[in-house]
């Protein structure tokens, strides 16, 4: 039952105006799920943000490849260029999918970025500090990415929106 707060009159559930006088009525329940959505939709923008950061790891990669390519002995220079492309592709994907599931893409992201990065450390110490500001920013980018998307769970979850 929704109060009018002009005549007192009782009006059910929903109603947009007052049976008794006619004045608009405000719907506490009614705000309160709009603001819910407004809220789950900021955050969900919020968590797609990682598609920018896969974007750029994407584009990078593939930079990268094609200058591998060019200095890596014959033969070898297409083996690194496949690799590289086939990299930027998965990236690429994941900037995809993030639009669609932010949350699990970010985290899988994440994941093959560190997990990269950490195989190519292994390989060669050296590699640590190559690039390590932009490594940074996008494993920032990443990390929000994945805490606005498992806020926006959280949320739609304890809202029962889901
Ligand atoms: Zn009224």
């Amino acid at each position: 039952m929704i109060e009018c707060t002009a005549c007192r009159h009782d009006n059910p559930d929903g109603s947009g105006f007052c049976e008794g006088c006619g004045a608009a009525l405000h719907d506490p329940k009614k705000a309160a799920r709009e603001a819910d959505e407004v809220e789950a939709e900021f955050m969900l923008d919020q968590a797609r943000k990682g598609r920018s950061a896969f974007f750029v790891i994407g584009s990078l990669q593939l930079l990268a490849a094609g200058i591998e390519a060019t200095m890596v002995p014959d033969g070898l220079g297409v083996f690194a260029l496949i690799a590289g492309v086939i990299l930027a592709g998965l990236f690429f994907l994941l900037a995809w999918w993030c639009g669609r599931q932010p949350f699990i893409a970010s985290i899988l992201g994440l994941f093959l970025f560190a997990g990269l990065h950490v195989l190519a450390a292994f390989n060669d110490p050296s590699t640590i500090y190559k690039g390590i500001i932009v490594k940074g920013i996008v494993i920032m980018m990443l990390v929000r990415a994945v805490k606005a998307g498992f806020a926006h769970r959280e949320f739609v979850r304890s809202r029962g929106m889901g």
